[in-house]
């Protein structure tokens, strides 16, 4: 699940669900999806992960653990109705490509059920290659800043190495330091971030890390702000300026994006924009879908 400050919120979770693909996937290293393919999957993020009753999940689940709504075919039994039936941190879930990768690559097509010995392995290394994957998606997201310029050649070369570990073997995954990449990793795009939203004039508003939860910012001039890891729960940003506003793991569940500028922000991922709320008026980047659960109008 996503910690503030650090790279995160670019997946939620989810499972086998048929949800929109975003206009322009992510590609990362070598041209590869950065997006869920449930279809090539084994239903990892049904089983190797776990969640909590709350407002986002109807009930717990260990991790290692199928999810009761899992089918035998390793679809989601309930999809089509995850919010209905009390599951939208299922249905604002993006494994980012890990899956199909696990699933496919890293165990050649063999599967849990059919193959249970492979079972604690496989369920090891799913969470490791799904935050490689997220490190894949900001660093794609990244390298599309013209300001971050200047680093682009370090970006390249954090993306083809983080390509070649989320590649590495069960043993190779088990054994990998996680935090301290990741360390290195964040570096590195807070640098490309910060880049970018210099290309904002004036005085910009910090909120890194901010809890903001319920937050009343109607129409907040927040061009080029630091939201990093702000809790904006249930905030409302109904006609906020976010153009080149830094989003890198802010926390939108809930948050009332009617109206919003949304076109220009830095790191926005589409599991942010599924678990708010917007209209017909909230604007978009063009590589990001309109949730299908938001209102023609608001
Ligand atoms: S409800 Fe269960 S099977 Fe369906 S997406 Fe969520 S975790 Fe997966």
């Amino acid at each position: 699940m996503p910690s503030p400050s650090a790279p995160s919120g670019a997946s939620g979770r989810s499972g086998a669900s048929g949800r929109p693909s975003p206009a322009a996937p992510a590609a990362g290293a070598g041209g590869r999806a950065l997006r869920a393919d449930c279809g090539d999957c084994f239903g990892l993020c049904c089983v190797a992960l776990s969640f909590t009753a709350s407002a986002d999940f109807a009930a717990d689940k260990p991790a290692g653990r199928p999810c009761h709504h899992l089918a035998e075919d390793f679809r989601c039994g309930i999809h089509t109705r995850l919010r209905e039936r009390g599951f939208p941190g299922c249905a604002a879930f993006d494994c980012l490509g890990a899956g199909q990768r696990v699933s496919q690559v890293t165990f050649g097509g063999r599967d849990w059920r059919a193959h249970p010995e492979l079972a604690p392995a496989m369920f090891a290394a799913f969470p490791v290659v799904r935050h490689l994957h997220e490190l894949l998606w900001y660093l794609t997201e990244a390298l599309r800043l013209p300001r971050a310029r200047p680093v682009h050649a370090e970006l390249r070369a954090a993306l083809a190495a983080t390509d070649a570990l989320a590649g590495g073997t069960p043993e190779e995954l088990a054994r990998l330091d996680l935090s301290a990449h990741r360390e290195r990793v964040n570096a590195l795009l807070l640098r490309a971030g910060e880049l970018a939203r210099a290309g904002v004039p004036g005085r910009k508003a910090d909120h890194r890390g901010a809890d903001l939860t319920g937050a009343r910012l109607r129409n907040a001039a927040l061009r080029g702000a630091n939201l990093r890891g702000a809790r904006l729960l249930a905030a409302d940003l109904r006609g906020a300026d976010l153009t080149a506003a830094d989003l890198t793991g802010a926390d939108l569940r809930g948050a009332d994006l009617r109206g919003a500028d949304l076109s220009g922000a830095l790191f926005l991922a589409q599991s942010q924009l599924d678990a708010a709320r917007g209209d017909a008026d909230t604007r978009l980047p063009a590589r990001l879908a309109r949730p299908a659960h938001w209102p023609a109008r608001g």
